[in-house]
Order: structure tokens, then C-alpha cells, then sequence
């Protein structure tokens, strides 16, 4: 049987300030389904509006929000 062995080292991750951030949006309203229309990749603004302009639009009040950004990794010394 072979042992295998894990040797942990730290690691920082930090968010890239360089790196764009994206949002999208999914309406997840709905009884038996979610109705499943969705907007982004976007900027956050952009995916509030239109979120409110479907709920205005369709009376859908619950949605799934994601969110992107980038990272870099880097060893702690
Ligand atoms: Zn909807």
C-alpha cells in the first residue's frame, strides 16, 4: 500500500484590481419552474436595472445573482 503524504503551504488569495467585474442575473421566480430569463454577463448597475425592469414588467420578484471577478494567488512567505 502506498502512503501519501500532503504537505500544506499558504497561499494568499487576493482579488485582482485589475480585473474586470461582471454580474448576471436569472429570474428564479416561479411556481412549478423558474421562468429562467436572464441578463450579463453586465456591471452591477446594469443587472439592477434589469432585474427591476423585469419585475415591473412580469411581477417576478426572486432572482439568482452571480458574481465574477479575478484573483491572484501568491505564497505566503
Ligand atoms: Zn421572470
Amino acid at each position: 500500500m502506498t502512503r501519501t503524504v500532503y504537505r500544506f503551504v499558504d497561499y494568499k488569495v487576493t482579488q485582482d484590481p485589475t480585473g474586470e467585474l461582471s454580474w448576471a442575473i436569472e429570474c428564479v421566480s416561479g411556481d412549478e419552474a423558474d421562468c429562467g430569463e436572464s441578463f450579463g454577463e453586465t456591471d452591477e448597475d446594469k443587472a439592477v436595472r434589469w432585474a427591476a425592469e423585469h419585475c415591473r414588467d412580469t411581477g417576478h420578484t426572486r432572482f439568482r445573482r452571480t458574481f465574477a471577478d479575478y484573483a491572484t494567488v501568491e505564497k505566503r512567505v
